[in-house]
């Protein structure tokens, strides 16, 4: 998957009957055993089937989950992930007790190459996550927004119709 195959719309949408509880469950398995110390918590709320395309879905889950984990305090990687039906759309909440965002960078962070320089990102870090997280998000019909304190952490919500 890649921005120019989403910018150009050269990948095809393949939707499917997802079960969310197996969806996220699977998602908090994978990075329990990648990150041993990473405390994930969820709760699914009124759905249980969910009609989306799982590689795209997954995607922002990859993306979001990384994320958390990786600008949280080595002593308190937490995350809890809330997913509800709220009148015509799922949503998707992400939220971690991490080291949070300035309010003078939230309006940068969806941008492309976007990266707030600190200690948790000093290798490796692209700062293209995001900006991915977004496309794909608006490519489904949907958006991705986000609330952060600094020094008590964020939360970002994903919002995608639900469609039948
Ligand atoms: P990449 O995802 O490409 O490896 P990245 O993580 O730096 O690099 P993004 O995921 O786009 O890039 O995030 C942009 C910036 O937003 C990050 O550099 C980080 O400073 C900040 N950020 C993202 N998620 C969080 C979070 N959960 N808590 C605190 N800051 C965050
Ligand atoms: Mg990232």
């Amino acid at each position: 998957l890649s921005f120019t195959q989403i910018e150009n719309r050269s990948i095809n949408i393949k939707r499917k009957e997802v079960n969310l509880e197996e969806f996220v469950t699977g998602y908090m398995e994978t990075f329990r055993i990648k990150y041993p110390d990473f405390n994930i918590h969820y709760q699914i709320d009124n759905v249980y089937n969910f009609y989306t395309d799982p590689i795209l879905l997954g995607s922002i889950f990859q993306n979001l989950i990384e994320n958390a984990y990786k600008y949280s305090h080595p002593q308190h990687k937490e995350l809890f992930i809330r997913v509800i039906h709220e009148k015509r759309d799922i949503v998707f909440t992400f939220i971690d007790k991490g080291i949070g965002i300035p309010k003078s960078e939230i309006k940068n962070i969806f941008k492309k190459f976007y990266r707030i320089e600190n200690k948790y990102n000093q290798n490796g870090s692209v700062g293209l996550g995001l900006a991915f997280c977004k496309e794909l998000a608006n490519f489904m019909n949907g958006d991705i927004t986000v609330k952060s304190e600094l020094n008590q952490g964020s939360e970002f919500t994903v919002t995608l119709p639900y469609e039948i």
